[in-house]
């Protein structure tokens, strides 16, 4: 059985899902290029998955794009192009690099602009539920009326209103009834898009989009959600709250978060102008040997990038190409004795997958596998990664 950390639960709980398992990333906003970042929480989703198919369930991982909001329109004034032509060219680039790293299509794949319609829709109930109120023609999710309201962060109040301020929530925004309320609809500025409501014409909020995509691609209830860890609050939070006070169902089994990564000391963010983008290791390294650099960090806590990673796993692939696929006996059809079989290095890289998806023991474990002489192909097609 599989146990995986549940950020709400804060423990590794087992998770027990039915045969159909339902999972939804936060995706990206197509503005800029996919970083390590970004790549290290879609592996973990692709690793998971991976798993899950080896035990015989069917999959569907849902990652949106969000085609419009505050980051994208503004980068498209600054280059002086419409939004979604921005959006198309970046979305381009983000599907071949994750391609290119081996990660397992997403079921699919929808834009938030291909959801206004069910957007409407979701804040309708959430009005109609009253959870929510209008004011100066933006409509405002009421936390006042839920008070679940923080229980999968932790976050005490303070730490929750000092994020909303960093994150764009606008706690000071004189319209709103508690500095915590976010927006669902909002009116657009004179030079962003705007669809017809029946609140006035405007745009949605950063957290309804989601909402409306789990419900419109994979039901009320899904069985694991997750992405960054920066999206624990408010994002998650507030997706929570909007979806369970529409339909009254639980939202969300299991949350997974995946860490940061940084680099040399700082977190890897636009703003310090740090990023490595993963197109640009791609012309110089194997996709492979990114796949085991990233897979060499335990998915959860926070750590920090170096090039040293690359060189370790080369030299850890080359490591394994050299065993060779066959067992002892040169017969792939013989199973070989139990020393010699490829079998033992997946059992292994299984059992470490089935605990909270460590990836190090995994790696460690077809290393020492590897070094006895033994071939790894098996467990390292399990982790994505081709001999
Ligand atoms: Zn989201």
């Amino acid at each position: 059985m599989i146990h995986l950390y549940d950020t709400a639960r804060r423990a590794v709980v087992p998770f027990e899902p039915g045969e159909l398992v339902t999972l939804y990333s936060c995706g990206i906003t197509p503005y800029d290029s996919a970083h390590l970042g970004h790549a290290q929480v879609y592996l973990t989703f692709d690793i998971l998955q991976r798993r899950l198919r080896d035990l015989g369930h069917e999959t569907r991982c849902v990652r949106n794009i969000t085609d419009v909001d505050d980051d994208i329109l503004r980068k498209a004034r600054e280059l002086g192009v419409h939004y979604l032509d921005l959006a198309a060219e970046e979305i381009t680039r983000f599907d071949r690099d994750m391609e290119s790293l081996g990660l397992i299509p997403s079921w699919s794949e929808p834009r938030a602009t291909s959801a206004i319609a069910e957007i409407l829709t979701l804040i309708g109930a959430v009005l109609d539920s009253s959870h929510a109120y209008q004011a100066g023609g933006a409509v405002y999710f009421d936390v006042t009326t839920f008070p679940r309201f923080g229980e999968i962060s932790h976050f005490d109040h303070a730490t929750m209103l000092a994020m909303a301020a960093e994150n764009g929530g606008n706690p000071d925004d004189p319209n709103k009834r508690h500095p915590l309320d976010f927006v669902l609809w909002q009116p657009s500025l004179a030079d962003e898009p705007a669809w017809e409501s029946r609140w006035g014409p405007g745009r949605p909020g950063w957290h309804i989009e989601c909402s409306a995509l789990v419900l419109r691609e994979l039901g009320e209830t899904i069985d694991v959600h997750g992405g960054g860890r920066d999206l624990v609050f408010p994002h998650h939070e507030c997706e929570t709250a909007q979806s369970e006070a529409a339909t009254g169902a639980p939202f969300v089994r299991q949350w997974l978060h995946v860490g940061l990564v940084g680099l040399d000391g700082n977190k890897m963010s636009k703003s310090l102008g740090n990023l490595v983008f993963v197109g640009d290791l791609l012309k110089e390294w194997e996709p492979a040997v990114i796949r085991l650099a990233l897979l060499s960090h335990h998915y959860r806590p926070d750590w920090q990038w170096s090039r040293d990673d690359l060189v370790l796993a080369a030299a850890r692939l080359e490591a394994w190409r050299a065993i060779g696929g066959m067992p002892p006996s040169g017969d792939p059809t013989d199973p070989g004795d139990t020393l010699g079989s490829d079998e033992d290095g997946l059992w292994r890289v299984r059992a470490a997958l089935d605990d909270d998806l460590d990836t190090p023991t995994a790696l460690a474990a077809l290393d020492d596998e590897a070094s006895l002489g033994r071939p790894v192909v098996q467990g390292a097609a399990l982790l994505g990664v081709t001999l």
